[in-house]
């Protein structure tokens, strides 16, 4: 706990000091080769997460149901569509967040995708902390050697300051724009300071700031003084976080101004969860890439579904929202929203199910539920070590800056463990249940 406070491994606590973020004490291990092929498939989002964001029909016709009935989507699905075309650059900070199952044969492991994150995908910066903290315990021992290095803060700051340098001034700034109250704040500092070491200014501002206190100036945002290159989101993805007209207006001035938004309200909504499932149809998925892309992404589809859709199951197809009240343990249901905590499982899903009618449902999918193997961790948090049965989800980080056709960078560029109890439904290290961990070449 000493060597995070002093390391950087922290965030503000409940009463506003500084505490250790949650973390455990041993690496994830994990087959090199699985390791390799889910780093390898990250600039393969990266590119289907841009492609769908450039397609504003498919955006508005595959959210549309979900949207009538939810004022947030609806609003986000106009914004996309009044500011096509007024960012040429377009780039993306995304991360893809895995769980591994056991495949076919011994030693042999799958990963299925939880979900793409397009939108404030955080923890790139405590994600190394929790690497070099793992350094640090096993220095010295047959481990360290194994250990897999991991440092998202670079490639996360390189592709931030590619694409501040072409925009070609360098008094402009990159703006971030977070949530009031945020406990986060570490994580977020530590890619601000590998930034200014680049010599890029930076500026932080809540998005009511922005509304109340920005303003557009030949196409350009303007906010305290100082032009905006890039307007980096760590709010904005939830409801909660447009409390007033003026967090609307902050969002509508990133979106229509010259200002590089990561991301642009249809970048977005390519990582809503309807966008997921409906994916995951060949016949879809086959618009948007390669037909050798489509095979190495469809490879970590989980079981996704319209919950009207039918779904073979032993005693016959079934329509998916029937099949879900029938055996819970094998699904998830899973609204159009980010951050954590808004999935149902188990009976808060059947109760749902059992008294909505079909359009009312139109606003989830259903996923089925993913179930990784145990294993024993020692996880710390909040100064109380606690050994248990876990389970680990990998996030893989990705950047992409590109600009009409051409792909000035795309790549994977390292990775988030959150190791959380067995029992816990939901993993996010902010809501209290991940423990940041890191990975480590299995042994055998
Ligand atoms: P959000 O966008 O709110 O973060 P996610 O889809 O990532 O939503 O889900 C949040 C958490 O719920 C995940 O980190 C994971 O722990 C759990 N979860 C989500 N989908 C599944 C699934 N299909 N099977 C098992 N657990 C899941
Ligand atoms: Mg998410």
């Amino acid at each position: 706990m000493d060597w995070a406070l002093s390391h950087g491994l922290v965030k503000l606590g409940a009463n506003g000091g500084v505490i250790h973020a949650p973390f455990t004490l041993e690496p994830f291990p994990i087959d090199p080769a699985v390791c390799g092929r889910l780093a390898a498939l990250t600039p393969l989002y990266n590119r289907l997460a841009w492609r769908v964001a450039e397609s504003l029909d498919f955006l508005s016709e595959t959210l549309g149901p979900a949207a009538r009935d939810d004022p947030f989507l609806r609003r986000l699905l106009e914004l996309a569509q009044a500011s096509a075309g007024a960012q040429p650059l377009h780039l993306a900070i995304n991360r893809s967040d895995y769980f591994l199952v056991a495949g076919e044969g011994a030693g042999v492991w799958r990963a299925l995708q939880v979900e793409l994150n397009t939108i404030a995908a955080s923890y790139a910066g405590l994600a190394g902390r929790a690497q070099a903290l793992h350094g640090y315990l096993a220095a010295g021992t047959p481990e360290a050697g194994r250990l897999l290095a991991n440092d998202p803060i670079a490639g996360l700051a390189e592709a931030l300051a590619a694409a501040w340098k072409r925009l070609g001034d360098p008094r402009r700034v990159c703006l971030f724009v977070l949530q009031p109250g945020e406990r986060n704040v570490f994580d977020q500092r530590l890619l601000e300071f590998a930034l200014r070491e680049r010599g890029i200014g930076v500026a932080r501002h809540t998005l009511e700031e922005v509304g109340g206190q920005g303003s557009i100036r030949e196409g350009k945002l303007a906010i305290g003084g100082h032009a905006v290159a890039v307007a980096y989101l760590r709010s904005g993805y939830g409801p909660g976080d447009y409390s007033s007209p003026d967090a609307w207006r902050g969002r509508e001035l990133i979106e229509r101004s010259d200002a590089v938004a990561v991301p642009t309200a249809a970048a977005q909504l390519a990582g809503s969860k309807k966008i997921q499932q409906v994916l995951s149809r060949e016949e879809v998925l086959g618009r948007f890439c390669e037909a050798e892309e489509a095979r190495a992404l469809s490879g970590t589809f989980a079981g996704l579904y319209d919950p009207e859709e039918p779904v073979a199951m032993a005693e016959g197809a079934l329509p998916a929202w029937r099949a879900a009240l029938e055996f819970p343990q094998r699904f998830v249901l899973k609204p159009q929203r980010e951050g954590g905590g808004n999935n149902l499982f188990d009976e808060e899903m059947t109760a749902l199910l059992r008294t909505s009618d079909a359009a009312e449902r139109a606003a989830y999918i259903l996923m089925e539920r993913i179930a990784p193997e145990p294993r024993r961790s020692l996880m710390v948090s909040e100064g109380t070590l606690r050994d248990g049965d876990s389970v680990s989800e990998i996030g893989r980080f990705g950047v992409l800056l590109a600009d009409g056709e051409t792909e000035h960078l795309n790549r994977d560029v390292g990775y988030l463990v959150r190791t959380k109890a067995a029992d816990s439904r939901e993993g996010g290290v902010s809501a209290g249940f991940g423990h940041l961990s890191s990975l480590i070449e299995s042994a055998e």
